[in-house]
């Protein structure tokens, strides 16, 4: 089984981080693969290119080999689709069941993802919690869908709905690009290879061209 954590890393941090180990070792995953978006289309563009984007995830994950940087979406023109980025990889993957991983604040918005219904068709999706992201009712097209034993992951490539309780991390590169936009230190929430990289590129600075998870 290979884990799929698509996201604009816009830096990475290590709420990402954290929950991408903690479900390698919880579903026996093979790998996980941390896929940045190139053009997000549900919300305002990163304020760090996909280039860069990419080269701190690749920091991020040096020591940690089953934690791979995926840049497919980086080679596609238009609006990064999740839904077309797991066509791509059922393709390269064909026997594999495939595991995407979202945050509750995701899972929240996912049926205004584009052709959502489709994710399925390629992946399970497993929902991770996340500090204040409440998850109350799921439609039907999602309780048809839901599984309560890992175990039923394994029996099928896809099509699956499961919900992961992971260690609760408060924090997101929102938080942290307003920081060190208030020459804050963000120390301890991003690896320091990664503070070293915004340092040297001097990413974040400007107040105006960080996008907000809470617009
Ligand atoms: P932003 O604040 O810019 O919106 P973010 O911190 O939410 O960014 P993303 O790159 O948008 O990070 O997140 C990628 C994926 O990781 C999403 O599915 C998101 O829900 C999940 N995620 C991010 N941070 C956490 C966290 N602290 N705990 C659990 N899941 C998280």
């Amino acid at each position: 089984m290979i884990g799929l954590l698509g996201g604009t890393f816009d830096p990475i941090h290590y709420g990402h981080l954290r929950v991408a180990l903690e479900v390698k070792e919880l579903f026996s995953l093979t790998e996980v693969r941390l896929i940045p978006s190139a053009t997000p289309p549900h919300r305002l563009q990163p304020a760090a290119s996909a280039q860069m984007r990419s080269e701190m995830l690749a920091l991020a994950v040096k020591n940690h080999p089953a934690l791979r940087v995926d840049t497919r979406e980086l080679g596609r023109s238009g609006a990064s689709y999740t839904v077309d980025t797991l066509a791509s990889l059922r393709k390269d993957f064909p026997d594999e069941s495939l595991l995407l991983f979202i945050g509750a604040d995701a899972f929240l918005h996912l049926t205004h993802w584009y052709r959502w219904q489709h994710l399925f068709d390629y992946a399970h999706v497993v929902v991770m919690t996340r500090p204040g992201f409440m998850i109350e009712v799921v439609d039907c097209f999602f309780s048809e869908r839901l599984v309560h034993a890992r175990e039923a992951l394994v029996q099928t490539r896809a099509g699956k709905l499961f919900f992961q309780a992971v260690t609760p991390l408060d924090i997101s590169a929102t938080a942290i690009r307003r920081m060190i936009a208030e020459k804050q230190n963000p120390g301890f929430l991003l690896p320091d290879a990664v503070i070293e990289y915004i340092q040297q590129n001097q990413l974040y600075q400007a107040r105006s061209s960080s996008s907000t998870h809470d617009v």
